[in-house]
């Protein structure tokens, strides 16, 4: 069995020991195995620092764009291979393989423009200068620069491709050396990356480390100078917050956790609209996409009262058409679980939601699966269930189930009500408002944002552009307050922000301008209390 390897200190790297298996979800054969036993993680972290920092700090932004580019090509030259490994061990049916993968390739594109565009400069100016004196002769201006330490990655096992690679763009644009350690069970395609982008994109020494499997004392050899960006679930993004290093130290971390993010139909929108389709195909997208084991996709459903045996009718006759199984089968669309242990824990999350609310379709019971070896794989039908008391169902606003389930709940049609529903997730990733009422999409839009990262407002005039609440472009930031974690990524240039100190620079204006090479403006000061 093929055993893989971390890249730590400019080297490929087995560990020892007894190893993790990972398998194929659809059919349980094991892939390959992996060990993170005995790598000096100490001298991992000590070598990003002095020797992948200072060469990325070195580089401009557009020669720093320069390697992501040629990270992106790479990945892009060896998508078909990618995408075959996301199918094997990410149990991804090859749409979801390419949501992936595309993804990665795309998002280092993405920061690779952003470099060039930001050209032969080596630090940010963070908005205009300020006037500080009496004259402009004393000026202020803010400026970002690269924090001087190893940014530590901790992602999720549902995007092992997308996961590594925005938060590097982010990190190596913005000049820090990173250390990335995908989920040990979907770890292969992060391997194959990373295999990738060592063979044909290699970055400076030390610039990007991989570590294949358990994160062992990592964390406990980082100080004050260091980033940790962690995506996973609240209980592990709370339990390296108390970590008592990065307590101490004061090390900056981002959290980027569970969500219940949640879908609005306006009462203004009749089923048969646009709008209305777009809702339809939004909820069933994110239902079935990856089984439904995205961050981003919506868990709970509000619709007016006055169409919810219409909504639930046509939900349950689109997911009537799901095709559960292999997905190296050909037809099938929805793909197994990752893990067993992700098996146990949805089909105990519909358990807990069908106490307070009926099953529509789906459910724990036996159906049908293509293409998968009898008792074998990791699979759940699409299940939507109804809630016909939405201020009660604690459970179906408060349990993200990590899989192809969704709730389903009325609403009495007010903004108000819908927003106070919203707001029962406690800090969400994203939710969407379809509507094409102005008023009642603003009322929901000022109510709901507070609580969200992201907001989608679909209506008829973006109905054929929007790829829906599920995915994140990197554009606009990804992030969300409370049980979301807190944290923010990506957002253009808001992305480099966690990897950079914000220093506030007081002096002459010419001298500040000559040194940074900026050139803003001077504003009044403001009146001194
Ligand atoms: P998880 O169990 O929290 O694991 C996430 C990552 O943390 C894995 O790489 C895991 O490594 C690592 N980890 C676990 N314990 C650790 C520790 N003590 N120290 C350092 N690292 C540790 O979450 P998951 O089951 O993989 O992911 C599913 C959850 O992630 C869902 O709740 C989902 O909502 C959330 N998620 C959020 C986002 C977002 O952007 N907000 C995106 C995707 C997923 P091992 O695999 O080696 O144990």
């Amino acid at each position: 069995m093929e055993r893989l390897e971390s890249y730590v200190a400019g080297e490929w790297t087995p560990g020892r020991g007894p190893a993790h298996v990972l398998v194929n979800p659809a059919t349980e054969e094991p892939l390959a195995e992996t060990s993170t036993e005995g790598i000096d993680l100490a001298a991992a972290v000590a070598f990003a620092r002095t020797e992948g920092g200072p060469s990325l700090r070195a580089l401009t932004f557009a020669e720093r764009g320069e390697l992501l580019r040629a990270m992106s090509r790479a990945a892009h030259a060896q998508r078909d291979a990618l995408l075959e490994v996301a199918v094997r061990n990410g149990g991804n049916t090859r749409g979801d393989a390419k949501f992936d993968v595309d993804g990665a390739i795309g998002t280092l594109a993405y920061y690779a423009d952003l470099g060039a565009q930001l050209g032969d400069a080596r630090l940010l100016a963070d908005g205009d200068g300020v006037q500080l004196g009496r004259s402009p002769r004393f000026f202020g201006q803010h400026v970002l620069v690269p924090r001087p330490g190893v940014a530590v990655h901790i992602n999720a096992f549902n995007f092992p491709a997308w996961g590594l690679a925005e938060k590097a763009a982010c990190a190596l644009l913005a000049g820090m050396p990173v250390i990335t350690k995908p989920a040990t069970s979907t770890a292969l395609v992060a391997f194959r990356l990373m295999r990738i982008f060592t063979e044909r994109a290699p970055l400076p020494r030390g610039a990007l480390s991989f570590l294949a499997g358990p994160p062992g004392d990592l964390l406990s050899h980082l100080g004050g100078e260091d980033v940790v960006a962690f995506t996973g679930s609240s209980a592990t993004g709370a339990t390296l917050r108390l970590l008592p290093n990065l307590a101490r130290e004061s090390v900056r971390i981002n959290v980027e956790a569970d969500s219940l993010n949640g879908a609005v139909l306006g009462p203004d929108v009749a089923p048969g609209s646009e709008t209305y389709a777009m809702f339809l195909r939004d909820v069933v997208r994110d239902m079935t996409q990856k089984a439904g084991q995205k961050c981003t996709a919506i868990r709970r459903i509000f619709v007016p009262a006055a169409v919810l045996a219409t909504v639930q009718g046509d939900l349950v006759e689109r997911l009537r058409d799901a095709r559960v199984g292999d997905p190296a089968q050909d037809g099938v669309t929805v793909g197994p679980l990752t893990t067993a242990e992700q098996l146990r824990g949805v089909r105990a999350g519909i358990e807990r939601i069908a106490a307070c609310a009926t099953v529509a379709i789906g459910g724990t019971g036996p159906f049908e699966k293509i293409g998968a070896p009898e008792g074998k794989g990791y699979f759940v039908p699409p299940t939507l269930l109804v809630a016909a008391d939405p201020d009660g169902a604690p459970a179906a606003h408060e349990h993200e189930v990590f899989g192809p389930v969704a709730t389903l709940f009325p609403y009495d049609a007010g903004a108000g009500h819908a927003v106070a529903l919203l707001r029962r997730g406690r800090g969400s990733l994203v939710c969407s408002v379809y509507s094409d009422d102005r008023g009642f999409a603003a009322e929901v839009l000022l109510g709901a944002a507070p609580y969200h990262g992201r907001v989608l407002l679909g209506s008829e005039r973006i109905a054929d552009q929007a790829p829906g609440p599920g995915t994140v472009l990197p554009q606009t930031i990804h992030g969300g307050p409370g049980r979301a974690g807190g944290g923010e990524e990506l957002g253009g240039l808001r992305g480099l922000h966690l990897y950079a100190q914000r220093t506030a620079v007081q002096g002459s204006r010419p001298i500040l301008e000559a040194i940074l090479g900026t050139r803003a403006e001077p504003r009044p000061a403001a009146a001194k209390p």
